[in-house]
Protein backbone atom coordinates (compact mmCIF):
# COMPACT_ATOMS: atom_id res chain seq x y z
CA UNK A 1 0.00 0.00 0.00
CA UNK A 2 1.41 3.85 -0.62
CA UNK A 3 2.97 5.01 2.04
CA UNK A 4 1.76 8.43 2.35
CA UNK A 5 0.15 10.63 -0.21
CA UNK A 6 -0.76 14.74 -0.99
CA UNK A 7 -4.54 15.39 -1.16
CA UNK A 8 -4.05 17.96 -3.82
CA UNK A 9 -7.34 19.64 -2.95
CA UNK A 10 -9.79 21.01 -0.61
CA UNK A 11 -13.10 21.08 1.31
CA UNK A 12 -15.47 17.66 1.78
CA UNK A 13 -13.28 15.85 -1.14
CA UNK A 14 -9.57 16.08 0.82
CA UNK A 15 -12.02 14.94 4.12
CA UNK A 16 -13.52 12.32 2.22
CA UNK A 17 -10.00 11.10 0.68
CA UNK A 18 -8.20 11.38 4.44
CA UNK A 19 -10.48 9.04 5.93
CA UNK A 20 -10.30 6.39 3.62
CA UNK A 21 -6.35 6.96 4.05
CA UNK A 22 -6.37 6.89 7.82
CA UNK A 23 -8.46 3.48 7.54
CA UNK A 24 -6.08 2.26 5.32
CA UNK A 25 -3.04 3.33 7.06
CA UNK A 26 -1.79 5.76 4.70
CA UNK A 27 0.12 9.11 5.62
CA UNK A 28 -1.49 11.62 4.81
CA UNK A 29 -0.36 15.54 3.63
CA UNK A 30 -2.79 17.74 3.27
CA UNK A 31 -1.69 21.13 0.74
CA UNK A 32 -3.68 24.31 0.73
CA UNK A 33 -3.86 27.33 0.57
CA UNK A 34 -3.35 30.55 2.89
CA UNK A 35 -7.23 30.97 3.06
CA UNK A 36 -7.63 27.35 3.95
CA UNK A 37 -5.56 26.67 7.33
CA UNK A 38 -8.98 25.63 8.93
CA UNK A 39 -10.43 23.32 6.84
CA UNK A 40 -11.03 20.53 8.54
CA UNK A 41 -8.86 17.69 6.61
CA UNK A 42 -6.05 20.18 7.65
CA UNK A 43 -6.66 20.20 11.01
CA UNK A 44 -6.80 16.09 10.63
CA UNK A 45 -3.95 15.29 7.97
CA UNK A 46 -0.49 14.10 9.62
CA UNK A 47 2.01 16.81 7.90
CA UNK A 48 -0.07 19.61 5.87
CA UNK A 49 2.10 22.38 3.24
CA UNK A 50 0.58 25.33 2.30
CA UNK A 51 1.16 26.12 -0.98
CA UNK A 52 0.74 29.55 -2.40
CA UNK A 53 -2.14 32.11 -1.66
CA UNK A 54 -6.11 32.18 -1.85
CA UNK A 55 -6.45 32.47 -5.37
CA UNK A 56 -6.67 28.63 -7.20
CA UNK A 57 -4.09 29.07 -10.35
CA UNK A 58 -1.66 30.01 -7.22
CA UNK A 59 -2.19 27.14 -5.00
CA UNK A 60 -4.52 24.06 -6.03
CA UNK A 61 -3.77 24.46 -9.97
CA UNK A 62 -0.01 25.17 -8.92
CA UNK A 63 1.56 22.11 -10.20
CA UNK A 64 5.45 22.74 -9.67
CA UNK A 65 4.35 23.66 -5.49
CA UNK A 66 2.09 20.59 -5.01
CA UNK A 67 5.31 18.47 -6.68
CA UNK A 68 7.70 20.39 -4.50
CA UNK A 69 5.49 19.34 -1.62
CA UNK A 70 5.51 15.82 -2.46
CA UNK A 71 8.71 15.80 -2.79
CA UNK A 72 10.04 17.51 0.76
CA UNK A 73 7.26 15.54 2.72
CA UNK A 74 8.34 12.15 1.13
CA UNK A 75 4.76 10.88 -0.36
CA UNK A 76 4.96 8.63 -2.62
CA UNK A 77 1.21 9.37 -4.30
CA UNK A 78 -1.15 12.20 -5.16
CA UNK A 79 -4.59 12.26 -5.19
CA UNK A 80 -6.36 15.03 -7.10
CA UNK A 81 -9.94 14.41 -6.19
CA UNK A 82 -12.29 16.21 -8.54
CA UNK A 83 -12.23 19.50 -9.65
CA UNK A 84 -8.56 21.24 -10.03
CA UNK A 85 -6.09 19.42 -11.95
CA UNK A 86 -8.28 16.00 -11.31
CA UNK A 87 -8.85 16.09 -15.06
CA UNK A 88 -5.46 17.45 -16.37
CA UNK A 89 -3.22 14.65 -18.16
CA UNK A 90 -0.09 16.89 -18.10
CA UNK A 91 -0.01 17.17 -14.64
CA UNK A 92 -0.57 13.18 -14.14
CA UNK A 93 2.09 13.44 -16.41
CA UNK A 94 4.28 15.60 -14.77
CA UNK A 95 3.11 13.43 -11.17
CA UNK A 96 4.38 10.22 -12.58
CA UNK A 97 7.72 11.89 -14.49
CA UNK A 98 8.76 13.13 -11.01
CA UNK A 99 8.49 9.75 -9.30
CA UNK A 100 4.95 10.02 -7.54
CA UNK A 101 1.93 7.58 -8.25
CA UNK A 102 -0.91 9.74 -10.06
CA UNK A 103 -4.26 8.42 -8.10
CA UNK A 104 -6.27 7.97 -10.66
CA UNK A 105 -5.82 7.06 -14.62
CA UNK A 106 -3.26 6.81 -16.69
CA UNK A 107 -2.32 10.59 -18.48
CA UNK A 108 -2.88 9.09 -22.01
CA UNK A 109 -6.38 8.21 -20.84
CA UNK A 110 -7.54 11.40 -19.53
CA UNK A 111 -5.68 12.48 -22.69
CA UNK A 112 -7.80 10.34 -24.79
CA UNK A 113 -11.80 11.19 -23.15
CA UNK A 114 -10.72 15.17 -22.42
CA UNK A 115 -10.72 14.95 -26.41
CA UNK A 116 -14.31 14.82 -26.72
CA UNK A 117 -14.01 13.45 -30.90
CA UNK A 118 -11.20 11.05 -29.94
CA UNK A 119 -13.05 9.85 -27.20
CA UNK A 120 -16.26 9.26 -28.80
CA UNK A 121 -14.63 6.98 -31.59
CA UNK A 122 -13.21 5.23 -29.14
CA UNK A 123 -16.13 4.56 -27.22
CA UNK A 124 -17.70 3.39 -30.54
CA UNK A 125 -15.71 1.34 -31.71
CA UNK A 126 -16.12 -0.49 -27.91
CA UNK A 127 -19.90 -0.63 -28.81
CA UNK A 128 -20.59 2.10 -26.21
CA UNK A 129 -23.85 3.73 -27.89
CA UNK A 130 -23.12 7.23 -28.83
CA UNK A 131 -25.68 10.09 -30.40
CA UNK A 132 -26.06 9.78 -34.20
CA UNK A 133 -23.44 12.95 -35.33
CA UNK A 134 -20.77 13.98 -37.94
CA UNK A 135 -18.70 10.47 -36.85
CA UNK A 136 -15.58 12.89 -36.61
CA UNK A 137 -14.24 17.38 -36.68
CA UNK A 138 -16.76 18.88 -39.55
CA UNK A 139 -14.94 19.72 -42.71
CA UNK A 140 -14.54 23.06 -44.18
CA UNK A 141 -17.19 22.22 -46.90
CA UNK A 142 -20.67 23.88 -46.65
CA UNK A 143 -22.54 21.20 -48.75
CA UNK A 144 -20.91 18.69 -47.17
CA UNK A 145 -21.96 20.24 -43.82
CA UNK A 146 -25.37 20.81 -44.75
CA UNK A 147 -26.06 17.32 -46.05
CA UNK A 148 -24.95 15.88 -42.97
CA UNK A 149 -26.80 17.43 -40.55
CA UNK A 150 -30.02 17.08 -43.18
CA UNK A 151 -29.30 13.37 -42.56
CA UNK A 152 -29.19 13.39 -38.61
CA UNK A 153 -32.20 16.34 -38.72
CA UNK A 154 -32.78 18.91 -36.58
CA UNK A 155 -32.18 20.35 -34.25
CA UNK A 156 -28.59 19.34 -33.91
CA UNK A 157 -25.78 20.75 -31.66
CA UNK A 158 -22.40 21.98 -32.81
CA UNK A 159 -19.97 20.91 -29.81
CA UNK A 160 -16.10 21.48 -29.40
CA UNK A 161 -13.86 18.74 -29.27
CA UNK A 162 -11.47 20.45 -26.69
CA UNK A 163 -15.33 21.92 -24.90
CA UNK A 164 -15.78 21.23 -20.72
CA UNK A 165 -17.84 22.51 -18.12
CA UNK A 166 -20.88 22.68 -20.41
CA UNK A 167 -19.23 25.25 -22.06
CA UNK A 168 -18.16 25.32 -26.42
CA UNK A 169 -21.90 24.12 -27.90
CA UNK A 170 -24.43 25.27 -29.72
CA UNK A 171 -28.17 24.49 -30.59
CA UNK A 172 -29.43 24.65 -34.07
CA UNK A 173 -32.65 24.23 -34.96
CA UNK A 174 -32.96 25.17 -39.22
CA UNK A 175 -31.10 24.66 -41.78
CA UNK A 176 -30.42 28.44 -42.06
CA UNK A 177 -28.52 29.12 -39.25
CA UNK A 178 -26.30 26.34 -39.65
CA UNK A 179 -23.09 27.54 -41.28
CA UNK A 180 -23.05 31.00 -38.99
CA UNK A 181 -22.93 28.48 -35.99
CA UNK A 182 -20.14 26.25 -37.02
CA UNK A 183 -18.39 29.31 -37.90
CA UNK A 184 -19.02 31.26 -34.94
CA UNK A 185 -18.52 28.16 -32.22
CA UNK A 186 -15.37 27.07 -34.11
CA UNK A 187 -13.70 30.72 -33.51
CA UNK A 188 -15.15 30.23 -29.85
CA UNK A 189 -13.64 27.06 -29.66
CA UNK A 190 -10.15 28.55 -30.65
CA UNK A 191 -10.33 31.26 -28.23
CA UNK A 192 -11.58 29.52 -25.37
CA UNK A 193 -8.84 25.93 -25.70
CA UNK A 194 -6.87 26.63 -28.28
CA UNK A 195 -8.73 23.86 -30.53
CA UNK A 196 -11.27 25.08 -33.18
CA UNK A 197 -12.36 21.21 -34.08
CA UNK A 198 -15.86 21.06 -33.72
CA UNK A 199 -18.22 18.18 -34.40
CA UNK A 200 -22.18 17.62 -34.77
CA UNK A 201 -24.48 15.64 -33.02
CA UNK A 202 -28.61 15.02 -32.83
CA UNK A 203 -29.88 17.72 -29.92
CA UNK A 204 -31.98 15.76 -27.66
CA UNK A 205 -34.14 17.72 -26.27
CA UNK A 206 -35.73 16.36 -23.28
CA UNK A 207 -32.55 13.93 -21.61
CA UNK A 208 -32.22 12.40 -18.52
CA UNK A 209 -28.31 12.84 -17.60
CA UNK A 210 -27.78 8.81 -16.41
CA UNK A 211 -23.92 7.89 -15.91
CA UNK A 212 -22.33 4.66 -15.09
CA UNK A 213 -19.90 4.44 -12.76
CA UNK A 214 -16.47 2.04 -13.30
CA UNK A 215 -13.75 0.54 -11.31
CA UNK A 216 -10.42 -0.80 -13.50
CA UNK A 217 -7.43 -2.04 -11.87
CA UNK A 218 -5.26 -2.08 -15.61
CA UNK A 219 -4.35 -5.10 -14.79
CA UNK A 220 -7.38 -6.81 -16.33
CA UNK A 221 -9.72 -6.53 -14.52
CA UNK A 222 -13.12 -3.85 -13.98
CA UNK A 223 -16.58 -3.32 -13.00
CA UNK A 224 -19.41 -1.30 -13.35
CA UNK A 225 -21.23 -0.34 -10.03
CA UNK A 226 -24.52 0.63 -11.81
CA UNK A 227 -25.67 3.60 -12.70
CA UNK A 228 -27.27 7.43 -11.23
CA UNK A 229 -29.45 9.74 -12.54
CA UNK A 230 -28.34 13.13 -12.22
CA UNK A 231 -31.04 14.72 -13.89
CA UNK A 232 -31.44 17.42 -11.00
CA UNK A 233 -29.35 20.19 -12.90
CA UNK A 234 -29.44 23.99 -12.67
CA UNK A 235 -27.14 25.74 -15.16
CA UNK A 236 -25.47 22.38 -16.24
CA UNK A 237 -24.41 21.94 -12.49
CA UNK A 238 -25.97 18.87 -10.47
CA UNK A 239 -28.29 19.56 -7.68
CA UNK A 240 -29.57 16.31 -6.52
CA UNK A 241 -28.45 12.74 -7.42
CA UNK A 242 -29.65 9.22 -7.33
CA UNK A 243 -29.32 5.82 -7.29
CA UNK A 244 -30.81 3.89 -9.30
CA UNK A 245 -31.99 5.67 -11.45
CA UNK A 246 -35.53 5.36 -11.50
CA UNK A 247 -37.41 3.23 -14.29
CA UNK A 248 -33.85 1.77 -15.31
CA UNK A 249 -34.10 -2.12 -15.51
CA UNK A 250 -31.75 -4.95 -15.09
CA UNK A 251 -31.22 -5.68 -17.97
CA UNK A 252 -30.31 -2.12 -19.11
CA UNK A 253 -28.23 -2.04 -16.25
CA UNK A 254 -26.23 -4.49 -17.03
CA UNK A 255 -25.96 -4.25 -20.74
CA UNK A 256 -24.69 -0.61 -20.40
CA UNK A 257 -22.46 -1.52 -18.02
CA UNK A 258 -21.23 -4.66 -19.43
CA UNK A 259 -20.41 -2.02 -22.62
CA UNK A 260 -17.88 0.70 -20.00
CA UNK A 261 -16.56 -2.18 -18.55
CA UNK A 262 -15.29 -3.23 -22.36
CA UNK A 263 -14.58 0.44 -23.28
CA UNK A 264 -12.07 0.50 -20.00
CA UNK A 265 -10.31 -2.57 -20.95
CA UNK A 266 -10.25 -1.58 -24.53
CA UNK A 267 -8.50 1.70 -23.72
CA UNK A 268 -6.28 0.46 -20.97
CA UNK A 269 -7.88 2.61 -17.83
CA UNK A 270 -7.49 2.29 -14.32
CA UNK A 271 -8.87 3.90 -11.63
CA UNK A 272 -12.41 5.04 -10.88
CA UNK A 273 -14.38 6.88 -13.95
CA UNK A 274 -17.72 7.95 -15.05
CA UNK A 275 -19.23 7.15 -18.44
CA UNK A 276 -22.26 9.73 -18.99
CA UNK A 277 -25.32 9.20 -21.10
CA UNK A 278 -27.62 10.85 -22.12
CA UNK A 279 -31.26 9.41 -21.75
CA UNK A 280 -34.23 9.40 -23.81
CA UNK A 281 -37.00 7.30 -24.86
CA UNK A 282 -35.43 4.37 -23.81
CA UNK A 283 -31.94 4.99 -25.52
CA UNK A 284 -28.73 5.66 -24.04
CA UNK A 285 -26.21 8.12 -25.41
CA UNK A 286 -22.52 8.59 -24.48
CA UNK A 287 -21.49 12.09 -24.12
CA UNK A 288 -18.17 12.14 -22.11
CA UNK A 289 -16.54 10.28 -19.52
CA UNK A 290 -15.10 11.50 -16.50
CA UNK A 291 -11.42 10.27 -15.53
CA UNK A 292 -12.13 10.95 -11.71
CA UNK A 293 -13.82 10.72 -8.32
CA UNK A 294 -17.18 12.16 -9.12
CA UNK A 295 -18.94 14.54 -6.46
CA UNK A 296 -21.93 12.11 -6.17
CA UNK A 297 -19.46 8.98 -5.86
CA UNK A 298 -21.71 8.38 -2.36
CA UNK A 299 -24.95 7.31 -3.79
CA UNK A 300 -23.06 4.45 -5.60
CA UNK A 301 -21.22 3.71 -2.58
CA UNK A 302 -24.45 3.52 -0.66
CA UNK A 303 -26.68 0.99 -2.36
CA UNK A 304 -23.33 -1.26 -3.56
CA UNK A 305 -21.01 -1.18 -0.07
CA UNK A 306 -18.37 -0.72 -2.10
CA UNK A 307 -15.66 2.80 -0.97
CA UNK A 308 -14.87 3.79 -4.37
CA UNK A 309 -11.85 5.90 -2.56
CA UNK A 310 -10.54 2.84 -0.95
CA UNK A 311 -10.50 1.08 -4.18
CA UNK A 312 -8.94 3.99 -5.96
CA UNK A 313 -5.81 3.59 -3.12
CA UNK A 314 -5.98 0.35 -3.39
CA UNK A 315 -5.21 -0.09 -7.34
CA UNK A 316 -2.68 3.32 -7.11
CA UNK A 317 -0.47 0.37 -4.85
CA UNK A 318 -1.01 -1.98 -7.69
CA UNK A 319 -3.17 -4.01 -6.40
CA UNK A 320 -5.81 -5.97 -8.27
CA UNK A 321 -9.81 -5.50 -7.71
CA UNK A 322 -11.01 -8.09 -5.49
CA UNK A 323 -14.43 -7.75 -6.52
CA UNK A 324 -15.90 -9.54 -9.59
CA UNK A 325 -19.38 -8.06 -11.46
CA UNK A 326 -21.55 -11.01 -9.84
CA UNK A 327 -20.18 -9.19 -5.94
CA UNK A 328 -21.69 -5.88 -7.50
CA UNK A 329 -25.16 -5.82 -5.84
CA UNK A 330 -27.68 -3.05 -5.75
CA UNK A 331 -29.01 -3.00 -2.19
CA UNK A 332 -31.79 -0.46 -2.14
CA UNK A 333 -32.11 3.44 -3.30
CA UNK A 334 -29.61 6.22 -1.94
CA UNK A 335 -30.30 9.80 -2.87
CA UNK A 336 -27.76 13.12 -2.69
CA UNK A 337 -28.51 16.93 -1.58
CA UNK A 338 -25.72 19.37 -2.63
CA UNK A 339 -25.40 21.66 -0.05
CA UNK A 340 -24.09 25.00 -0.85
CA UNK A 341 -23.59 28.26 0.11
CA UNK A 342 -25.79 30.70 -1.57
CA UNK A 343 -28.92 32.39 -1.41
CA UNK A 344 -32.03 29.71 -2.03
CA UNK A 345 -33.88 32.24 -4.72
CA UNK A 346 -30.87 34.04 -6.18
CA UNK A 347 -28.16 31.76 -6.32
CA UNK A 348 -25.56 34.31 -5.21
CA UNK A 349 -22.75 32.97 -3.24
CA UNK A 350 -23.02 33.60 0.48
CA UNK A 351 -19.47 32.81 2.24
CA UNK A 352 -18.81 33.77 5.50
CA UNK A 353 -18.83 32.87 9.24
CA UNK A 354 -20.65 29.29 10.52
CA UNK A 355 -22.10 30.24 13.41
CA UNK A 356 -23.57 27.29 14.35
CA UNK A 357 -23.51 23.79 12.26
CA UNK A 358 -25.62 20.93 13.25
CA UNK A 359 -25.56 17.24 11.42
CA UNK A 360 -28.33 15.61 10.77
CA UNK A 361 -28.43 11.76 11.94
CA UNK A 362 -30.52 8.81 12.16
CA UNK A 363 -30.70 5.48 10.46
CA UNK A 364 -28.91 5.24 6.74
CA UNK A 365 -27.68 9.29 6.94
CA UNK A 366 -24.47 10.29 5.98
CA UNK A 367 -23.06 13.73 5.56
CA UNK A 368 -19.79 14.67 4.02
CA UNK A 369 -18.95 17.78 4.94
CA UNK A 370 -15.59 19.93 6.11
CA UNK A 371 -17.91 22.12 7.89
CA UNK A 372 -17.98 22.88 11.72
CA UNK A 373 -19.84 25.46 14.05
CA UNK A 374 -17.16 28.15 13.64
CA UNK A 375 -16.11 27.17 10.30
CA UNK A 376 -15.58 30.09 8.08
CA UNK A 377 -16.19 29.66 4.20
CA UNK A 378 -14.17 31.83 2.20
CA UNK A 379 -15.15 33.50 -1.33
CA UNK A 380 -12.57 32.37 -3.45
CA UNK A 381 -13.99 28.85 -3.77
CA UNK A 382 -16.60 26.54 -5.14
CA UNK A 383 -19.56 26.71 -3.24
CA UNK A 384 -20.54 23.70 -2.24
CA UNK A 385 -20.58 22.95 1.68
CA UNK A 386 -21.32 19.25 1.76
CA UNK A 387 -23.82 15.96 0.75
CA UNK A 388 -26.60 15.12 2.40
CA UNK A 389 -26.84 11.26 1.85
CA UNK A 390 -29.81 8.93 2.33
CA UNK A 391 -30.45 5.17 1.72
CA UNK A 392 -33.81 3.65 2.19
CA UNK A 393 -35.10 -0.03 1.09
CA UNK A 394 -36.33 1.84 -2.00
CA UNK A 395 -36.74 5.16 -3.01
CA UNK A 396 -39.83 6.14 -0.78
CA UNK A 397 -37.88 5.16 2.10
CA UNK A 398 -34.45 7.22 0.93
CA UNK A 399 -37.04 10.06 0.54
CA UNK A 400 -38.63 10.10 3.99
CA UNK A 401 -35.41 10.03 5.18
CA UNK A 402 -33.86 12.68 3.78
CA UNK A 403 -36.46 14.91 3.86
CA UNK A 404 -36.17 14.23 7.41
CA UNK A 405 -32.60 15.19 7.26
CA UNK A 406 -33.27 18.35 5.62
CA UNK A 407 -35.72 19.41 8.42
CA UNK A 408 -33.10 18.09 11.11
CA UNK A 409 -29.76 19.97 9.68
CA UNK A 410 -29.05 23.55 10.99
CA UNK A 411 -26.55 25.81 9.08
CA UNK A 412 -26.54 29.40 11.20
CA UNK A 413 -24.43 32.60 9.58
CA UNK A 414 -24.69 31.61 5.94
CA UNK A 415 -27.58 31.21 3.60
CA UNK A 416 -27.55 28.24 2.21
CA UNK A 417 -29.85 25.90 -0.31
CA UNK A 418 -31.17 23.86 2.01
CA UNK A 419 -35.02 25.39 1.73
CA UNK A 420 -34.12 24.98 -2.27
CA UNK A 421 -34.42 21.26 -1.55
CA UNK A 422 -36.76 21.09 0.85
CA UNK A 423 -39.15 22.43 -1.92
CA UNK A 424 -38.35 20.42 -4.44
CA UNK A 425 -38.89 16.92 -2.30
CA UNK A 426 -42.03 18.13 -2.28
CA UNK A 427 -42.40 18.23 -6.11
CA UNK A 428 -44.50 15.38 -7.42
CA UNK A 429 -43.26 14.76 -10.72
CA UNK A 430 -39.92 14.98 -8.91
CA UNK A 431 -41.39 12.43 -6.47
CA UNK A 432 -42.84 10.05 -9.49
CA UNK A 433 -39.48 9.97 -11.11
CA UNK A 434 -37.79 10.23 -13.83
CA UNK A 435 -37.74 14.36 -14.83
CA UNK A 436 -35.41 14.92 -17.53
CA UNK A 437 -32.64 17.53 -17.16
CA UNK A 438 -34.71 20.61 -17.97
CA UNK A 439 -37.29 20.01 -15.08
CA UNK A 440 -35.75 22.04 -12.62
CA UNK A 441 -35.01 25.32 -14.56
CA UNK A 442 -38.58 25.21 -16.06
CA UNK A 443 -40.12 24.40 -12.46
CA UNK A 444 -38.01 27.56 -10.73
CA UNK A 445 -38.96 29.59 -14.02
CA UNK A 446 -35.22 30.09 -15.19
CA UNK A 447 -36.07 29.13 -18.26
P1 LIG B 1 -19.13 19.32 -20.93
O1 LIG B 1 -17.84 18.58 -21.05
O2 LIG B 1 -19.01 20.76 -21.27
O3 LIG B 1 -19.84 19.05 -19.63
P2 LIG B 1 -21.02 17.49 -22.25
O4 LIG B 1 -20.77 16.85 -23.56
O5 LIG B 1 -20.97 16.65 -21.04
O6 LIG B 1 -20.06 18.76 -22.12
O7 LIG B 1 -22.42 18.21 -22.31
C1 LIG B 1 -22.86 19.06 -21.27
C2 LIG B 1 -24.36 19.18 -21.27
O8 LIG B 1 -24.83 19.71 -22.51
C3 LIG B 1 -25.09 17.84 -21.14
O9 LIG B 1 -25.21 17.45 -19.80
C4 LIG B 1 -26.43 18.19 -21.78
O10 LIG B 1 -27.20 18.92 -20.87
C5 LIG B 1 -26.03 19.09 -22.91
N1 LIG B 1 -25.81 18.31 -24.14
C6 LIG B 1 -24.63 17.87 -24.64
N2 LIG B 1 -24.81 17.17 -25.78
C7 LIG B 1 -26.15 17.15 -26.02
C8 LIG B 1 -26.99 16.58 -27.03
N3 LIG B 1 -26.49 15.88 -28.06
N4 LIG B 1 -28.32 16.76 -26.93
C9 LIG B 1 -28.85 17.47 -25.89
N5 LIG B 1 -28.13 18.03 -24.92
C10 LIG B 1 -26.80 17.88 -24.97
Amino acid sequence: MLEKIVIANRGEIALRVLRACRELGVKTVAVHSSADNNLKHVLLADETVCIGPPPSVDSYLNMPAIISAAEVTDATGIHPCYGFLSENADFAERCESSGFVFIGPPSDAIRLMGDKVSAIRSMKSAGVPCVPGSDGPLGEDTDENLRLARDIGYPIIIKASGGGGGRGMRVVHSEASLIAAITVTKAEARAAFDNDVVYMEKFLEQPRHIEFQVLADGQGNAVHLGERDCSMQRRHQKVIEEAPAPGITEEQRQRIGARCVNACLEIGYRSAGTFEFLYENGEFYFIEMNTRLQVEHPVTEMITGVDIVREQLRIASGEKLDITQDDVQIQGHAIECRINAEDPKTFMPSPGLVTLWHSPGGPGIRVDSHVYSGYRVPPFYDSMIGKLIAHGHDRNAAFARIRNALTEIVIEGIKTNVPLHQEIFQHAAFQAGGTDIHYLEKRLGLV
